[in-house]
């Protein structure tokens, strides 16, 4: 019997078997599908979209959009042009806080964000915050780990500023905590504020049905849902994607072009500047495909089984502190290790192939508010195994006595 099942589609964990791959939350390996699906775009249809008139642009085409309609179905969003292909989380922001704030964004406005955002959700709000001379408001974290969300309600119902945007992660990138997404969104709209979900770190295992939420914005990266890196995806609800001025400017977002004034094409292509990663794209589909067949009940069943067992060793290990309890979280552990630096570990554990990743996790400020200079980060998917939580564990101990008593 195969411990862990979906482990041997993974082609990386034949070349190194004996890798203990704890990063998933940085990215996920990929399945053979994915990597055969790019293989197979070049080999079989590549030529560039949306502009060939003959038949192997229009499959190209066709492969193109399907993966968008694989999208729609994904996420439950009612049509595909409000699918936007982007290069991963980052430029979805990115492109949101541009566009949004060009049109909504103004002296007097505020911006919410939580405290433990990866600096990919909070840098591009703070610089438009700052541009348009508006307020950023931080939902505070307790040491826990967990989102105040009295204060977060208060924030909402300051009547000095009028809040237009709440931007919000579902899962902590550094914590582990999964923030309750409904109640974030539905406090929101009674207050009249936007909503962009960063489902970064939850695309792969959890269901986020945008209609059913009636969300605003949701982005995520193909690279940690088990597709490609350099794609991603954001969804932008229709009366905002109609209203947004375009990000980038160039090919295959017009309608009409002359000397004086440009025709924009309506969505998705107005926000699809440029040729898109053609490839990538292919992908990415079939990261849907096999995340479809495997289901993300069970992905995040097998991660929330990691997690318990993982905590439960972890804490076994004298003068280690997890960092982030919250009731709910994710395949995500970040911990200290009493006396030893959390780069001077990662590396003392590389020795033993393990890859974990140590350091602030892109949340620098949420590292200076718990008052600590970084954690140790394991984090665990679907090819993951107890066994190799044991060895991290064992790992830990032999660490101890090199570092020295402690
Ligand atoms: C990884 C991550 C990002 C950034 O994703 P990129 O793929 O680097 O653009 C943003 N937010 C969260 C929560 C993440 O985990």
């Amino acid at each position: 019997m195969n411990p862990v099942p979906f482990r041997h589609e993974f082609p990386i964990f034949q070349r190194h078997p004996d890798l203990v791959y704890l990063d998933s939350a940085a990215t996920t390996q990929k399945p053979e599908t994915v990597i055969e699906a790019e293989r197979y775009f070049y080999e079989h249809l590549n030529a560039n979209v949306h502009r060939g008139a003959y038949r192997l642009a229009d499959e190209a085409t066709t492969a193109y959009e399907a993966v968008r309609e694989k999208m729609r179905v994904l996420l439950n969003v009612r049509d595909a042009s409000e699918i936007i292909f982007t290069s991963g989380t980052t430029a979805g922001i990115n492109l949101v806080a541009h566009c949004f704030a060009a049109v909504q964004i103004s002296e007097g406005d505020a911006v919410v964000v939580s405290a433990m955002e990866h600096h990919a959700n909070l840098i591009p709000w703070q610089q438009v915050c700052l541009r348009n001379k508006a307020k950023l408001l931080v939902v505070p974290v307790s040491p826990d780990g967990v989102l105040d969300m009295a204060e977060y309600e208060n924030l909402l119902a300051n009547e000095k500023v009028q809040v237009k945007m709440v931007a919000i992660s579902h899962v902590s990138n550094a914590l582990g905590t999964i923030n309750p997404i409904e109640s974030i969104v539905r406090l929101a709209q009674r207050h009249g504020a936007a909503v962009l979900v960063d489902a970064a770190q939850s695309i792969a295992s959890h269901t986020l049905d945008v209609q059913a939420l009636d969300l605003d914005f949701l982005v995520f990266s193909g690279h940690k849902m088990f597709g490609p890196t350099g794609t991603g995806v954001l969804y932008g609800k229709e009366k905002w994607l109609d209203a947004m001025p375009p990000w980038q400017f160039g090919g295959s977002m017009i309608r009409d072009v002359t000397f004086e004034r440009t025709l924009f094409a309506p969505p998705p292509q107005k926000f699809e500047a440029g040729t898109p990663n053609l490839a990538g794209v292919a992908g990415l589909g079939a990261a849907v495909d096999w995340i479809q067949k495997t289901g993300r009940e069970t992905i995040a069943r097998h991660m929330r089984s990691l997690l318990e067992y993982a905590t439960h060793r972890l804490n076994t290990v004298p003068g280690l502190r997890i960092i982030g309890q919250a009731p709910e979280k994710s395949g995500i552990i970040s911990f200290l290790l009493d006396g030893i630096h959390p780069h001077d570990l990662s590396t003392f554990l590389d020795q033993s192939q393990i890859c974990i990743r140590a350091g602030h996790h892109c949340a620098q400020p949420l590292m200076d508010l718990l008052e600590i200079p970084g954690t140790v980060r394991a984090s665990f998917s679907i090819y993951n195994s107890e066994a190799e939580i044991d060895r991290l564990v064992e790992a830990l101990h032999t660490a101890r006595e090199f570092f020295g008593d402690i």
